[in-house]
């Protein structure tokens, strides 16, 4: 499932790809990934349109566009945005651009979410996000202030978007084990040493997601269609039974508020 460092190497792609490209047709292969408006006005209002910035909010990406719209795509579990010179076999949505190519938008399990919105700041579930994690208002102090007053278990808070935009998870997990704190710890029980590492953990996994364009565990691709390198360094994610990359011990995996979850029972405390 796409996450922060996931929603952010395609941004960066689209910027480099699509900005300044007008959409010269819409076709819509499955309506039922069009959340708002309906399909007929959501064509209508795309046609014509130029590509003006990409901006992003947690695992959100935000296409401001000349009209005044904003394109929001929510890629949930198997959403895809591929610029090619080809139509996607398996495109819900297409765009035909200035230029010649195309703009898809994949998703197998219709699950993803495509909303034009003219002001998607506005939209209920983007007003509720919390604070962006690689935003510099997020200090220690700031994490520990919103960390104390939860009495939940970290690494299902650390998934919650309300709390933090943009981790899911892969990257808690990462962030849990690099930390070396147990992801069924209390949050309110965390000491102020661990708020400090963990927020500096959560920092640098997602940078390094970023840096290495993404984790390509599932079906997610980069804007151009190919897969990221992060998964090739991950410490715990996905190594049930492997050895911990710190002290050999093997990796454990429990299931947490209904999500696997791998932890090193040695290192993680
Ligand atoms: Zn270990």
């Amino acid at each position: 499932m796409p996450e922060l460092p996931e929603v952010e190497t395609i941004r960066r792609d689209l910027i480099r790809d699509v900005k300044g490209k007008r959409i010269k047709d819409v076709e819509i292969l499955n309506p039922k990934v069009i959340k708002e408006p309906k399909p007929v006005e959501f064509k209508k209002r795309l046609k014509g349109a130029t590509f003006k910035d990409f901006l992003r909010r947690g695992k959100l990406l935000a296409m401001e566009l000349s009209s005044g719209d904003y394109l929001v795509a929510h890629l949930r579990m198997t959403g895809q945005l591929i610029y090619s010179a080809k139509k996607e076999e398996k495109a819900r949505v297409i765009l035909c651009l200035s230029g010649g190519n195309y703009l898809n938008f994949n998703d197998q399990r219709l699950f993803a979410e495509l909303r034009l919105v003219c002001d998607w700041q506005k939209l209920k579930f983007v007003q509720e996000l919390g604070p962006e994690p690689l935003e510099k208002e997020f200090t220690a102090q700031k994490f520990k202030q919103i960390l104390t007053a939860k009495k939940a278990k970290i690494k299902p808070l650390l998934m919650d978007q309300t709390f933090i935009a943009g981790i899911g998870n892969l990257y808690a997990q990462e962030a849990l084990f690099s930390a070396g704190i147990l992801p069924t710890r209390p949050a309110n029980k965390l000491k102020d040493k661990e708020i400090k590492k963990l927020h500096a953990t959560i920092q640098k996994v997602l940078r390094e997601g970023i840096r290495y364009r993404g984790s390509s565990v599932d079906n997610y691709v980069n804007g151009r269609g190919n897969p990221g390198a992060y998964h090739l360094r991950l410490k715990v994610y996905g190594r049930e039974g492997k050895p911990c990359v710190k002290c050999k011990t093997k990796i454990k995996k429990i299931n947490l508020g209904g999500r696997g979850t791998c932890f090193c029972p040695k290192c993680q405390k």
